[in-house]
C-alpha cells in the first residue's frame, strides 16, 4: 500500500532565499499539491554561526509572499515538530547514541592535523580522499590515552563495504560504491549534529515520503540512506529521491551571485509578481508538456509531474522572466495593478497616499501598464504628475532651450489655450494641426520638445495622454516655464 504523500521543503537560510531554493520549494509545493499530499516546511538552522534569526523570518516571508503554503512548519505548527532544526537537538543526540550503541557508529578521536596528513598520504597516492576508518576498531587501551590526551570525539557511522542503489525519479537508477562513501561525520565533539544526521533523522520521524531537491545534494544520499538503515527502516520505507537539475546562469555556470543569482527579496524590490516569478521557475527543468509560457499556479498543481522534470541543467534567462512579468502585469485588473503600484510610488516618495493621488494615478495606470515590465519602473514615469516644480533632465535641456524649439513651444501655447475641452484627443487634434500640417515639422522634433517641457524627459507615458492627465493649467504653466529657459 502506498503511503500519503509528504514532501518537504528544507532550506539552511545562510542568506536570502535565491533563484534556485525557490524553484526546488516551488516543485515541492506543486508535488505535493498535484499529489492531494502534505506540504511541510522545515528550517535547517543546525548550523547557528550562518543561519540568523533575520533569514529564518525573511525565508518564511519569502515562502508566504510567493504564496507556497505549507500544512506543517513554522507558524503553522503540525504533529511532527519542532520545525527548526535548533529545536531538535535532543532528538539527534539520542539517535547518534543509539548507532554507538547499535555499533553502527563509532567515536572517533582523530585531530584535525592527524585528518589532513591522512588526506595528504591519499593524495599522493592518488587515492581517492575520505577517512581511513583509524577508530573503527580502537581498543580499550587507546580509547583510555586518547581520553588522557583529552581528545574530543566526534561520531562517526560506519559505511559497510559494498554499493547503494536507489531509484532518483529524474534520473533512473542510481548506484554508489561505498569505495567513495567513506566513514561520515554525524556529530562534532561537543554533540552538534551534522546536516546528514538531521536531515535523515528528521525525514524519517516527519514522515516525508518523497524528497524533491537540488542536484547539489544527490552525492549525499548514500549516507542519508545508510542513516535510514541504522534508524531500522526497511528498503520500501525509505523517502523517494528525486533531484532537480542545476540552474545555470547565461555563463553556462552553475547560477551563483557571481553570474546573475540573486535573491527573491531583489525581485520582489524590483517589482516582480510572485506569479510571474513562480510562472517562469515553474518552467526551468519543467514543463506543462506544450510549449506554452503562460502557466498559472493551479494550472501548475494540475500538471505537475516529477516525470516531466528534465535531468538536464534548466538555464536561468532573464529577459524570458522580464516577458513573462510584463504580461502577468498587463493581465491585472486595474484595481489590482493599483495594489501593487502604490507602495512603489510612496517609497520613492512620488506620493504621500493621499486620496486625490491616488485618484489620480489609478487614471494615469492605463496608459502605464503596455509598457512596464516590472513596478518599480512606474516612479519615474509618474512622477512629473506629482512634482510641483518640473525639473527638466539635464541631457534634455539643449533640446528645448534652442531657437527652434523656442518656435514650437511658443505656438503650441498659443494653439492649446483656447481649448476648453481639455482632453488628449482634442490636445492632439491641435497640435498636429498646428505644428505638422501648418509648420510641417516632423512629430519627433515637434512632440519631443513638447514631451520636455511638460514631462520633462525625452521619454514618458505616451504624451497626450500624459497632458490630460496633468490639466490644462498646469501644461501651460510648464511650456511657460520652458519658454523662460
Ligand atoms: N538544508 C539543505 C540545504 O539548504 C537541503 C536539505 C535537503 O533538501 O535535503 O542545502
Ligand atoms: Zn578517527
Amino acid at each position: 500500500m502506498s503511503r500519503p504523500v509528504k514532501v518537504r521543503f528544507a532550506p539552511s537560510p545562510t542568506g536570502d532565499l535565491h533563484v534556485g531554493n525557490i524553484r526546488t520549494a516551488l516543485f515541492d509545493w506543486a508535488y505535493a499539491r498535484h499529489t492531494g499530499g502534505t506540504f511541510l516546511f522545515r528550517i535547517e538552522d543546525t548550523d547557528t554561526t550562518r543561519v540568523t534569526d533575520e533569514y529564518i523570518k525573511a525565508a518564511i516571508d519569502t515562502l508566504k509572499w510567493l504564496g507556497l503554503d505549507w500544512d506543517e512548519g513554522p507558524e503553522v505548527g503540525g504533529d511532527n515538530g519542532p520545525y527548526l532544526q535548533s529545536q531538535r537537538f535532543d532528538i539527534y543526540t539520542h539517535w547518534a547514541h543509539t548507532f554507538i550503541e547499535q555499533k553502527d557508529a563509532y567515536y572517533c578521536y582523530c585531530t584535525p592535523q592527524e585528518l589532513e596528513a591522512v588526506r595528504e598520504a591519499q593524495r599522493a597516492a592518488n587515492q581517492a580522499p575520505g577517512y581511513n576508518g583509524h577508530c573503527r576498531e580502537l581498543s580499550a587501551e587507546q580509547i583510555a590515552e586518547y581520553k588522557r590526551q583529552e581528545r574530543g570525539a566526534v561520531v562517526r557511522m560506519r559505511m559497510p563495504e559494498g554499493t547503494t542503489t536507489f531509484v532518483d525519479l529524474i534520473r533512473g537508477e542510481m548506484q554508489f560504491d561505498h569505495k567513495f562513501v567513506p566513514d561520515f561525520v554525524l556529530a562534532r565533539a561537543d554533540g552538534s549534529p551534522l546536516y546528514t544526521l538531521a536531515v535523515a533523522v528528521d525525514d524519517v520521524l516527519m514522515k516525508v515520503t518523497h524528497i524533491l531537491r537540488g542536484e547539489d545534494l544527490l552525492s549525499s544520499t548514500p549516507r542519508q540512506i545508510r542513516v535510514y538503515q541504522a534508524m531500522g527502516l526497511k528498503e520500501q520505507e525509505y523517502p523517494v529521491f528525486a533531484h532537480l537539475p542545476f540552474v545555470m546562469g547565461a555563463d553556462n555556470a552553475k547560477l551563483s551571485k557571481r553570474n546573475g543569482e540573486v535573491s527573491i527579496a531583489w525581485y520582489r524590490d524590483k517589482g516582480f509578481l510572485p506569479e510571474a516569478i513562480c510562472n517562469y521557475l515553474a518552467l526551468l527543468g519543467w514543463s506543462p508538456g506544450d510549449d506554452r509560457e503562460n502557466v498559472t499556479m493551479k494550472e501548475l498543481c494540475e500538471l505537475f509531474t516529477v516525470e516531466k522534470v528534465n535531468s538536464s541543467p534548466a538555464r536561468f534567462d532573464m529577459k524570458k522572466l522580464e516577458a513573462i512579468n510584463g504580461d502577468k502585469i498587463r493581465a491585472l485588473t486595474i484595481e489590482d495593478f493599483l495594489s501593487w503600484v502604490l507602495p512603489f510610488l510612496i517609497k520613492a516618495g512620488v506620493i504621500s497616499g493621499t486620496p486625490d493621488e491616488i485618484e489620480l494615478v489609478k487614471r494615469a495606470l492605463p496608459i502605464i501598464q503596455e509598457r512596464i515590465i516590472m513596478f518599480s519602473e512606474v516612479p519615474a514615469m509618474l512622477k512629473f504628475l506629482f512634482v510641483q516644480e518640473l525639473t527638466i533632465e539635464s541631457e534634455s535641456l539643449p533640446k528645448i532651450k534652442d531657437a527652434d524649439a523656442k518656435v514650437i513651444l511658443r505656438r503650441s501655447l498659443k494653439e492649446l489655450e483656447p481649448i476648453s475641452e481639455w482632453t488628449h484627443t482634442t490636445i492632439e487634434a491641435v497640435l498636429r494641426t498646428s505644428l505638422i500640417d501648418e509648420m510641417g515639422l516632423k512629430p519627433r522634433v515637434a512632440f519631443g520638445a513638447v514631451r520636455i517641457a511638460t514631462t520633462g524627459g525625452a521619454v514618458s507615458p505616451p504624451l497626450f495622454e500624459s497632458m490630460e492627465l496633468l490639466g490644462k493649467e498646469a501644461s501651460l504653466a510648464r511650456i511657460s516655464a520652458a519658454l523662460a529657459l
